[in-house]
């Protein structure tokens, strides 16, 4: 089936040409060449297949830019050894595209429990139906005693003076992909409970060093992510041209003002990823509102944080991708009651993670000459569905990935 149409109920772009009712989309060689109303394409295709999605929402297919789905995730769901690890890896990697998500932004940070290289992880993802980008990062850890890793020095810890040795620097900006959380700026709770990370929060650069960090990474035509909470270290982090804010949780109206002016990308984590409140409802409008590209991600697989009142969960189990149309749903509520269109909503979800990913013009939109990633649903995924069985079909650069026959 080199070539075929699908019809749908409506086809929910996310370009330009917004929504359309009644709409229809001609796939061929793992592109769409083609997308309107049923009218007007069956007309120019009339002899070609057609796939009946008439009581279904077609949309792009779901991009989630900040998961560690194959360095932390496999030892902590599963009792694997090194040559198990990346066996759990695809498992975790096909539950992802069982939810609608066809394109992830992983990080590599470097893992006690998993010797593995940069190439390692590129390899275990090749042949598998899922556009993975990865970023190379270093990570320090609130232990008592902080912790550090790095994505080049792999499971062997590091002392706080390597994270900022400009060799070791340009080593992981040189494999770095996309603006990920390259550097961490506060160390992180990781997924440890509190009295386990008493340092997370803490601040491990000078303002000094993260601009030469982020000078190599501008040296080599690179875009730079950070991991930041908290007022100081975001203010650091603008001062020194960081590219894209990971979390930026307790941000101000101030600093969101000028992160707008900068044109700096935010990668909102509501479920957790820092020692402080996650992103709310309210804050997202707020970002949305100033004009910042917004992309909302799982940050999975990771404990939700205590008691915030956008979460449903009452417990403290990992979560994973599966959870990214649930968290993100409060905030896709809010938009709606601010009038925002369905496009713009749905693009927290495909089109601007895409563009984190800088893969804006392979997928993240229903539009031709793009991939044709796509999903079956019964809603809008996260704005009117959250529940992954009410995603039907999973198609991936034109091939059907995933189907739930009797949904
Ligand atoms: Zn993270």
């Amino acid at each position: 089936m080199s070539i075929y149409m699908i019809r749908a109920k409506k086809i929910i772009t996310v370009s330009h040409i917004g929504t359309i009712e009644d709409g229809a989309m001609v796939i061929q060689n793992e592109k769409i060449i083609e997308v309107g109303t049923w009218e007007n394409i069956r007309k120019q295709y009339s002899s070609i297949q057609v796939i009946d999605y008439t009581n279904d929402v077609v949309t792009p297919s779901l991009v989630d830019c900040h998961t560690h789905l194959l360095e932390f995730a496999p030892t902590s769901l599963y009792p694997v050894t090194s040559d198990t690890h990346f066996l759990a890896g695809k498992a975790i990697l096909l539950h992802a595209l069982s939810t609608g998500i066809t394109a992830l932004g992983e990080q590599i940070c470097g893992h006690p429990l998993g010797d593995f290289s940069i190439e390692d992880y590129r390899k275990a993802v090749h042949g598998i139906p899922l556009n993975v980008s990865f970023a190379t990062t270093s990570i320090s850890i609130g232990f008592e005693k902080i912790a550090h890793f790095t994505s080049i020095t792999q499971s062997k810890a590091v002392h706080k003076k390597d994270l900022v040795d400009p060799f070791l620097v340009r080593q992981i900006a040189k494999e770095s992909e996309y603006p990920g959380e390259n550097i961490f700026i506060n160390a992180t709770p990781a997924n440890f409970t509190k009295n386990e990370v008493p340092k997370a929060g803490e601040l491990i650069y000078t303002i000094e060093e993260m601009q030469q960090i982020v000078d190599i990474y501008h040296g080599f035509g690179k875009k730079i992510g950070a991991h930041v909470a908290g007022i100081v270290g975001i203010e650091m982090a603008l001062e020194v041209g960081v590219d894209v804010l990971h979390h930026a949780h307790s941000i101000t109206d101030e600093l969101i003002a000028r992160a707008s002016d900068q044109g700096v990308q935010i990668v909102a984590t509501p479920m957790g990823g820092t020692h402080l409140t996650p992103n709310s409802p309210e804050e997202i409008l707020k970002f949305i509102k100033a004009g910042i590209p917004v992309s909302i991600s799982t940050d999975a697989y990771l404990p939700p944080y205590p008691e915030v009142p956008w979460l449903p969960y009452e417990d403290k189990l990992l979560k994973g991708p599966d959870q990214l149309m649930l968290i993100a749903n409060p905030s896709m509520q809010v938009l709606k009651e601010n009038n925002f269109d369905e496009n713009a909503i749905l693009a927290l979800l495909t089109n601007n993670p895409a563009t984190i990913l800088g893969k804006h013009h392979q997928f993240g939109r229903l539009e031709k000459g793009l991939d044709a990633n796509f999903i079956v649903a019964e809603g809008i995924p996260g704005l009117e569905i959250t529940d992954i069985e009410r995603i039907k079909k999973v198609y991936y650069q034109g091939k059907l990935v995933i189907s739930r026959p009797f949904s």
